[in-house]
């Protein structure tokens, strides 16, 4: 089925409840171009150099959001342009990306990225760390944090994939109730994305189910 279709499809399913951020990673300008033409205006990658790639070649209407592991010495990359960083998941990197704030005169919006899997190889804060962890990148000036990012673990088992996007809403509603800032729960991809909004999500980010099947 083509980009277009998928697009449209996906937004019917999901307006009012959620956003859709197409995650574009991997995927040439001409697809690109071609999701924007239907009126997708958020996009998301996980690499820096390509996201800045991308950025200097597309329209300067489209929001870019960061969705991957991001080191130190990169965020001086992106954070002029970047509307929101999906993964801040340690304070190394709160500081960074405060200081690049700062020298913008500007807030950078982020999401606390949460590691709701028991995988070894995905990234994120642990949820017993997030009370310190918040209190201390509430006091950076130039940082806003606007909510929860999680990952489910990569499986077919849908009764754990549940538990875990549950276990996220409660944590995104135990946040919200103490600071109405939080207001983004990102979670969900193209395999899990109705069972995420079922748990409270309002950000997802879509990638093979609107460009098809990724091979890297
Ligand atoms: C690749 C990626 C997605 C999208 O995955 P699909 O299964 O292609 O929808 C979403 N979130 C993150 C963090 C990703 O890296």
């Amino acid at each position: 089925m083509s980009i277009e279709k998928q697009i449209s499809i996906i937004n019917n399913e999901v307006k009012d409840k959620a956003e859709l951020i197409a995650v574009s990673k991997t995927r040439s300008i001409d697809d690109i171009n071609e999701a924007y033409n239907q009126g997708q205006k958020k996009f998301g990658e996980n690499r820096v150099q390509e996201i800045v790639d991308k950025f200097n070649k597309l329209p300067k209407d489209i929001e870019w959001h960061m969705i991957g592991h991001l080191q130190k010495n990169k965020v001086k990359y992106i954070s002029e342009f970047i509307s929101l960083i999906h993964s801040l998941d340690r304070l190394s990197l709160a500081n960074e990306i405060d200081k690049n704030g700062k020298k913008h005169d500007k807030s950078i919006n982020c999401l606390i990225q949460i590691k709701i899997s028991k995988e070894e190889s995905k990234f994120g804060l642990n949820i017993d760390e997030l009370d310190s962890f918040y209190n201390e990148v509430k006091m950076l000036k130039n940082i806003n944090i606007l909510g929860l990012m999680g990952m489910a673990t990569f499986t077919d088992d849908i009764e754990l994939i549940n538990q875990e996007f549950k276990e996220m809403n409660k944590l995104f509603k135990k946040m919200k109730a103490i600071d109405s800032n939080f207001k983004i729960l990102s979670i969900g991809m193209s395999d899990d994305y109705k069972l995420a909004i079922n748990n409270g999500s309002n950000m997802i980010r879509v990638g093979s189910k609107i460009f098809g099947k990724r091979n890297y």
